[in-house]
């Protein structure tokens, strides 16, 4: 795990904070203490009790064998070790949102569930070329894919740094909050099956960074095997770009890719291969590893 210097930048924050703020922050940590927390909703706004989140869905991190029966993994930040996660057993947590908000995800996350792992699913039975995948509900998925993003967009947690959605943070949350999965190509999606060596490749999880994609900002990551591109920009982008995003019509594109079809995630791979042999067999063996 590479933190990045907005980590830093969020780091730094926290010394300009007032003794008040941090007598807020220590009653807060004393109610995560007794498994709740007290603040304010990011989706709906109101104060509450707050649910503590799975940042990225609980579910792609469980089927694809990261965490459950008493997996462990280590999230390692090459960058700034002391933030490293040795030896977890669930996914990133937070406190986000409240019960009706959390209860409201987790409608697209079941949906988006029995999609991508349910019987005839292109994810699990993997096309050998580009597949067009058809018949999906597309209000419940485009809301399932904003969701992921902004999630990890509102999250205070490094892991996550990389993404700042600046003024689309507040336009994504009225969408998400109205439940209005927008225009295609608002947050619209471009999603590669990944392979390795011609085989799925599914139990890997990249950090989201931004990139420009043909004049757009895009966030870029790899989750549960799929490689996302999700353009976050208040332009419509080309024909051809909107072509590749899940319509109205609920079908969608996607591509078939090596994972070293992209250059970055090559680099984060053969990176995972030289820490793990330099780690010699005793930790590589019993905990899986994320970047
Ligand atoms: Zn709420």
């Amino acid at each position: 795990m590479k933190w990045t210097n907005s980590s830093l930048n969020r780091d730094r924050s926290q010394a300009t904070k007032t003794p008040n703020d941090f007598r807020k922050l220590r009653q807060q940590a004393s109610l995560k203490t007794q498994g709740r927390g007290w603040g304010t909703c990011r989706l709906c706004e109101e104060n509450g009790d707050l649910r503590e989140s799975h940042i990225t869905s609980k579910f792609l991190w469980k089927v694809t064998g990261i965490i459950g029966n008493k997996r462990k993994f280590s999230a390692t930040s090459t960058s700034h070790p002391h933030l490293s996660e040795p030896h977890r057993q669930d996914a990133f947590k937070e406190y986000l949102l409240c019960d009706r908000c959390e209860a409201q995800f987790g409608r697209y996350e079941a949906y988006a569930r029995k999609k991508f792992f349910g019987k005839n699913s292109p994810l699990l039975n993997r096309p050998n070329q580009h597949y067009i995948w058809t018949g999906l509900d597309y209000r419940r998925l485009k809301l399932f894919q904003m969701s992921l993003l902004w999630r990890m967009g509102v999250s205070s947690h490094p892991y996550y740094a990389g993404v700042k959605l600046g003024k689309h943070e507040a336009i994504m949350r009225s969408m998400l909050h109205a439940e209005d999965p927008g225009e295609p190509w608002q947050y619209g999606c471009i999603a590669t099956l990944l392979s390795h060596a011609r085989k799925p490749l599914v139990a890997f999880f990249s950090q989201a960074e931004r990139i420009q994609l043909w004049g757009h900002s895009c966030y870029r990551l790899a989750l549960a095997g799929m490689h996302w591109f999700t353009f976050v920009s208040s332009h419509k982008p080309s024909p051809t770009a909107c072509e590749l995003f899940l319509n109205r019509e609920g079908s969608w594109l996607l591509f078939h890719g090596e994972v070293f079809d992209f250059p970055y995630l090559r680099a984060q791979v053969m990176e995972l291969r030289a820490r793990d042999k330099a780690m010699g067999s005793q930790n590589s063996r019993e905990d899986n590893q994320i970047s």
